[in-house]
């Protein structure tokens, strides 16, 4: 039984089926995810019979790192292979005041936004909570930066906006999500904590109820026929309800500022008029857009807006009193940046599976 993929009260729970006392599951907790220990034998405040009972019932592995890239500007890509032999992405990026950690919530994506490579992998699956939680002490062994608690952390961030649509996999995000909260352990706190969807409305406001973290809508464009098309998602839920769900959001979630993302792509979405439109559907939300420099991969039909546009864009917004700013593109050169991820792991049909006799 892998721990990290059980909840605080579940780990209670098992400790006191198999006969010990609750402060054992306590100690437990704080050496895995406060400490970062990977190997029961380093638990020195556990006796070594007690250590052997708890390997037998429990697993702390850590998933493989298959690949591993680091930027020219300092960004970091990890490729993670899990028990199944399938892979997901993740991405660490350093800024002056923070460290923001990118994670997937699924291998592949069900949604086929047109500007994102990750849209074209087919589902694979669903990650399970331990497997995101996972990630991130993944990324801690390599910025060796445990335990969890010390003052100047690396990892300061935490964004749902890897591979994957976070709100389709709901009760794996939301389980892992309280794990990454707990303040005995990993410790990172709802305000440092962003999740990106592409709208799926019932789910945004079960978040709003159950999580209360920041939340950013992938809106990217201003009118239904343009979104239609480059988010398709857009037919279940249109920008109308979207927008409405997301006034919601922030009245129940007391959340401070929604973020609006909006990637910019070449005379499709990037118009003063658009620029005019997305200031009418933000009006009254505390929010920050955040404009999103295309970031091209291969077989992409998108280009980039000019910077020249962008910028007309930004400012129109910034004077028409929109907070808004120009994400800079990060690691482009190890395909790390928004929308480039993308894994090898594919879905297996049932036919090929009776075929290869798995
Ligand atoms: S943008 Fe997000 S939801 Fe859309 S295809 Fe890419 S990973 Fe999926």
């Amino acid at each position: 039984m892998d721990i990290t993929n059980l909840s605080k009260d579940e780990l209670y729970n098992k400790i006191s089926e198999i006969g010990e006392k609750k402060f054992r599951a306590d100690q437990l907790w704080s050496w895995v995810f406060n400490k970062g220990c990977s190997n029961f034998d380093e638990m020195s405040n556990i006796s070594k019979s007690l250590r052997e009972k708890f390997a037998d019932i429990f697993s702390i592995d850590r998933p493989e790192v298959t690949q591993y890239l680091t930027s020219v500007d300092g960004t970091k890509k990890w490729l993670i292979k899990f028990k199944d032999g399938n892979e997901a992405e993740m991405v660490y990026i350093p800024e002056e005041d923070r460290g923001t950690l990118c994670i997937s919530s699924q291998i592949g994506c069900t949604l086929t936004c047109k500007f994102c490579h990750t849209g074209t992998q087919r589902l694979v699956r669903n990650l399970e909570a331990g497997e995101i939680v996972q990630q991130i002490m993944v990324a801690r062994d390599y910025l060796n930066e445990w335990p969890s608690t010390q003052e100047t952390r690396l990892i300061s961030n935490i964004v749902f906006m890897g591979m994957g649509e976070p709100l389709y996999n709901y009760d794996n995000v939301a389980k892992a999500a309280k794990i990454i909260m707990d303040d005995d352990g990993i410790a990172i706190s709802r305000r440092k904590i962003t999740l990106s969807t592409s709208g799926v409305v019932p789910q945004i406001l079960k978040c709003a109820e159950e999580l209360r973290v920041n939340l950013a809508l992938s809106l990217h464009a201003t009118t239904n026929e343009v979104r239609n098309h480059i988010v398709p998602l857009n037919k279940k839920y249109n920008i109308e309800e979207l927008i409405e769900t997301v006034r919601q959001y922030q009245d129940i979630s007391k959340s401070k500022r929604i973020t609006f993302e909006y990637v910019m792509l070449q005379e499709i979405n990037d118009s003063l008029e658009d620029a005019e439109r997305l200031l009418k559907l933000t009006k009254g939300i505390e929010s920050i857009v955040n404009l999103i420099p295309f970031n091209p991969w291969p077989g992409s039909i998108f280009e980039c807006s000019s910077n020249n546009r962008i910028h007309k864009f930004a400012d129109y917004l910034s004077k028409g009193g929109q907070p808004t700013t120009v994400r800079t593109p990060r690691g482009r050169d190890i395909f790390a940046a928004c929308g480039q991820l993308k894994s090898e792991s594919e879905k297996i049909s049932k036919a090929q599976l009776l075929k290869n006799n798995i």
